[in-house]
């Protein structure tokens, strides 16, 4: 362990390696203790010396918004039969009820869809409209449609499945290349077994390619599973310029403690990474869902994100946040976004994707928080 704690913690040091296959931990931080979770402390750190990075516009933050589409319906025949079939695969995950009580439901969703009945699972184009209106443009994280390491995680949709858009439907592929002609971006959303494995990287990010017809730069890592050892070398070698899968699924806050873009870092050669990081710092079901996280409801989650929210702005820097199509017609989820981007409007930000804040910070910062925090001396 090297005796600064600052570059310890943007490099992660701290944090549990995976074993058997598993993260330990996926809230793991030790900021978590010593009460500075929602405090970006090496943002402050930096500022006490030096400039807050510069946006364009001379606005003072920017905004990323995110969106990890983990499903795409609920009725789709052929999707629910493959659900079935994994239930059935993996039985000894689960009670027998439990898995009984999961089959009925999905053979109901698939009688749903055979008899013509459509749902409205996602509303894409309710989410496009309510960002276009604050001039807004959003990165959506896609599953590959094919994985050759199965896991019990994985997203089910094809690309040939059929949505409801703009009171027409089309499919998957159709939606993709639309967002990306109208300047939403595109990312991957790789399966957990992505996590040390180049192969399966490639393989699911050149899926995501062929529909686009050209090369993606950004991913977001399934559950934010991610092996600190071994991760982000892999998104380097599968040609990623820029991560976002450093945050939580319980909590918000700066995992890292910063919400400035920096180089992932690959702890096995000590060296940093050309990968550059936009860390994740607020997601949906963290703060709204019912059986996970802080389970909050809409007034409060408001007030964390406000907070949150303020002290980006204060060091000027990336407030990334996720919220999942799937949850559109969840009660709170799109009530309490459409009011994030009321509130955070009002402070005027640079609203951007994930590779438009990546290739500003490439080009335009000469902010280096590697090489910052290891020259910060130890106490
Ligand atoms: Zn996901």
């Amino acid at each position: 362990m090297r005796a600064n704690k600052y570059f310890d913690l943007i490099c992660g040091s701290y944090e549990p390696a995976v074993s058997d296959q598993h993260v330990p931990d996926f809230a793991y931080n030790p900021l978590n203790t010593s009460g500075k979770l929602y405090n970006p402390i090496i943002d402050n750190e930096w500022l006490r010396e030096n400039k807050p990075p510069i946006w364009p516009d001379n606005r003072k933050f920017a905004v990323c918004l995110t969106h990890d589409v983990d499903s795409v319906s609920d009725f789709d025949p052929r999707q629910n039969i493959r659900r079935i079939k994994k239930l059935l695969k993996t039985t000894s995950n689960r009670s027998l009820g439990e898995t009984a009580r999961k089959v009925v439901e999905h053979n109901l969703s698939a009688l749903k869809g055979l008899v013509g009945k459509k749902d409205n699972l996602c509303e894409f184009d309710k989410w496009m409209d309510l960002e276009a209106k604050h001039g807004a443009r959003s990165t959506f994280f896609f599953a590959p449609e094919k994985v050759g390491q199965p896991h019990e995680s994985d997203c089910m949709y094809k690309y040939d499945q059929k949505i409801k858009y703009r009171g027409k439907f089309i499919d998957v592929a159709g939606l993709m290349r639309e967002m990306d002609s109208q300047g939403w971006e595109i990312g991957l959303h790789p399966s957990w077994h992505t996590f040390d494995d180049l192969d399966e990287m490639v393989f699911q990010k050149q899926q995501v390619e062929a529909v686009l017809d050209h090369s993606i730069n950004s991913v977001r890592q399934h559950f934010l599973k991610y092996d600190p050892l071994n991760t982000f070398k892999v998104q380097t070698e599968a040609g990623f310029k820029y991560d976002s899968t450093m945050g939580y699924n319980d909590n918000l806050g700066f995992r890292r403690g910063s919400s400035y873009l920096f180089n992932c870092y690959d702890l096995k050669s000590d060296q940093p990474l050309p990968l550059l990081q936009l860390p994740l710092i607020i997601q949906d079901g963290a703060l709204l869902a019912p059986d996970k996280g802080l389970r909050l409801d809409s007034d409060k989650a408001l007030e964390y994100i406000k907070h949150v929210a303020n002290e980006v702005r204060l060091v000027g820097g990336v407030l990334t946040l996720s919220w999942h199509p799937h949850t559109f017609n969840r009660p709170g989820y799109f009530d309490v976004y459409r009011k994030v981007l009321e509130l955070l409007e009002k402070d005027d930000p640079w609203f951007a994707t994930v590779n438009e804040v990546g290739d500003w910070w490439r080009k335009r910062s000469e902010i280096d928080l590697l090489k910052f925090t290891k020259n910060i001396p130890s106490e």
